[in-house]
């Protein structure tokens, strides 16, 4: 075989590595015959070396010149920025999504590397009068030490590039590991990062397993904290473990988003909203819309034109220009996906369109996106999390019910209404117990600056992005000072 084989990054070099060892291939989800590269699979002995090496550079880089951090993170997004088209490509190749979105995913992480090259040099501290006679107060941040970061494979570059940019700027050292369906668009971004100047040990990348790299990161009594995205089950063990450890943890799980539609919505905007908000990105996103709650007086009109507006998605590869849906992401979330449909359809729900495998020449993991009716709050399609693009309409009498529905899931993540009145969109927005609202606009899609997160099930742990990023990646400290 041709294809490229690459391997971990540690202590400032990557690691030397015959073909005989253990080998990962990351396949294309459009046409599974293709392996875009092969991995050699870092083992428990690497993982130890990793955080190792991140515990000897942590004292060091935590002293290191604002400026020379603020240097290298400018110049990982500067360089991902310029290299959007390429970087964007291979992730669609590895996850399925189109290259519109994969685009957008690339400038996020490069924008988001940009946001905390700038945030380095922003003021910090407090200073405080105390209630002792000549007593001051200085209360200020300082880095937590060493960050393990464990990433899903839906957002390939974005989800590294929002937690390695914080823990680097507030002068943390890292050892990341990536999903293992995605390691190409994470081993990209490491070659990045080993060119900007860092010190050796300050940033690792370790491509391999959750149970042995990540079950291992995450028992380290030399991990200080664990920002993880990913499933609630994966965030359940972890955060025992830490609990037992006393390691800080950052959790980001599950989602089962709720999207409220009322009679006085506009029809179109209701339906472009919950089209992108559920099915886009194949469905694959924690912030998906998979819950539509619509009230009794447009349901009919909202369901037909949906149907119409679903049917009339192409699913196909994707990286074809006229694609709206890739494919799945791989052979068991495609089973996943259409396991649901048929549980679906014996629990009484009517499935108006989609929910069906698509043939394809490549054998890509094709899908049409689903869209049911007559669901009941207490069916399975309508309350566990399925990941895939498959909608639930529940019809429900007025917003006060609609709220109540919304609300009816031990998950939080991100909640949406689409409607045209004042008084029902300021009281959603107040009362929707979702970490993030959305008004008119889709349950999935954030920008960069500001503080991403949800409440219940879906995350434990102090918020990601934006400045609110600073209170997981640093501790702090209160001074107090006789003058
Ligand atoms: P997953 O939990 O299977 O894997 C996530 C990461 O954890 C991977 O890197 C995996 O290798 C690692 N892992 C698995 N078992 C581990 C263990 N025992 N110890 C340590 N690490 C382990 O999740 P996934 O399938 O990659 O991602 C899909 C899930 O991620 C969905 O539930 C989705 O909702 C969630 N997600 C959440 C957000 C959010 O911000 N809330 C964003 C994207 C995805």
């Amino acid at each position: 075989m041709s294809t490229p084989i690459k391997s971990s990054y540690v202590d400032g070099a990557f690691v030397a590595h015959h073909t005989s060892v253990d080998l990962l291939e990351n396949r294309n989800p459009s046409s599974p015959d293709e392996v875009i590269e092969r991995f050699v699979r870092a083992d428990q002995a690497l993982t130890e070396q990793a955080i190792a090496a991140a515990r000897r550079a942590a004292p060091g880089w935590a002293r290191v010149n604002a400026q020379q951090r603020a240097d290298s993170l400018d110049f990982i997004g500067t360089e991902i920025l310029a290299r959007r088209e390429e970087l964007a490509q291979l992730l669609s190749r590895e996850e399925g999504k189109i290259l519109r979105e994969a685009l957008g995913e690339v400038d996020r992480a490069g924008r988001s590397f940009k946001f905390y090259a700038q945030e380095v040099l922003r003021a910090d501290g407090e200073k405080y009068p105390s209630v002792r006679q000549d007593v001051s107060i200085d209360v200020f941040t300082q880095p937590v030490g060493v960050i393990g970061i464990i990433a899903p494979w839906n957002f390939p570059i974005a989800i590294p590039a929002w937690k390695i940019a914080p823990a680097l700027c507030f002068g943390n050292c890292v050892v990341f590991k990536p999903a293992e369906r995605v390691p190409s668009s994470a081993w990209a971004l490491a070659e990045i990062i080993s060119r900007a100047g860092l010190p050796a040990g300050v940033f690792n990348l370790l491509i391999g397993p959750g149970r042995s790299v990540g079950d291992t990161l995450i028992r380290s009594r030399d991990i200080d904290a664990i920002s993880f995205t990913g499933s609630e089950h994966t965030g359940r063990q972890i955060a025992k473990i830490a609990a037992e450890n006393m390691t800080r943890v950052q959790l980001e799980m599950g989602g089962k988003n709720p999207l409220v539609v009322l009679d006085d919505a506009d029809l179109e905007q209701a339906v472009d909203v919950a089209l992108n908000g559920s099915f886009y990105s194949t469905g694959q996103r924690c912030t998906a819309s998979s819950r539509v709650i619509v009230t009794a007086g447009i349901h009919d009109a909202f369901v037909q034109r949906l149907a119409e507006r679903t049917r009339a998605l192409k699913v196909g590869d994707a990286l074809a220009a006229d694609t709206d849906i890739g494919p799945v992401v791989d052979a068991r979330q495609l089973e996943q996906n259409l396991g649901y449909v048929s549980i679906g359809q014996q629990e009484g729900a009517t499935r108006v369109c989609g929910g069906e495998p698509v043939d394809s020449p490549s054998g890509a993991f094709l899908f049409t996106p689903a869209l049911f009716t007559d669901v009941r709050p207490d069916m399975r399609i309508y309350r566990e999390e399925i990941f895939g693009p498959v909608l639930c309409v529940l019809k429900v009498d007025d917003y006060e019910q609609a709220l109540a529905a919304a609300e009816d899931t031990p998950f939080g993540l991100s909640a949406g209404i689409v409607t045209t009145s004042l008084r029902h969109a300021e009281h959603f927005k107040r009362h929707s117990s979702a970490g993030m609202v959305m008004i008119n606009l889709p349950t999935a899609g954030v920008d960069y600056h500001v503080p991403f997160g949800g409440n219940g099930a879906s995350s434990l742990g102090a918020r990601e992005q934006g400045t609110h990023a600073r209170h997981f990646f640093t501790r702090v400290k209160t001074a107090y000072q006789l003058a």
